[in-house]
């Protein structure tokens, strides 16, 4: 499977992963951003590849959709378990969420 690079404004890829050490559950990232994340049967959220099947891996990572961006950074903002973690594909710094600068 290919990984699909989006380039928000500044022209460099970000990808999305969940700690789900942390997660508790409440589903506000799937609201916020349902083409994203999903709460699987465990309760925990996870993301979702960019076909939409549910990466079930804990700590799995998937690209961000361009259009999807905001969204996605609306929901590590608001993320009551702080787990929710954008980061640069080229150099894996956070760019969005609790370890972000
Ligand atoms: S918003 Fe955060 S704590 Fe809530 S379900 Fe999503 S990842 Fe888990």
């Amino acid at each position: 499977m290919s990984v699909q690079q989006q380039t928000p404004d500044d022209g460099e890829a970000l990808e999305v992963w969940i700690d789900q050490d942390l997660c508790t559950g409440d589903g506000i990232c799937a609201q916020y951003a349902p083409e994203v994340f999903e709460l699987d049967i465990d309760g925990l959220a996870y993301v979702k590849g960019p076909d939409e099947e549910l990466l079930q891996d804990r700590g799995a990572t998937t690209p961000v959709p361009l259009p999807l961006l905001t969204d996605v950074v609306d929901s590590a903002r608001e993320c009551p378990g702080e787990c929710i973690h954008v980061r640069r594909v080229s150099d894996k710094v956070e760019v969005y969420g609790p370890d972000a600068a």
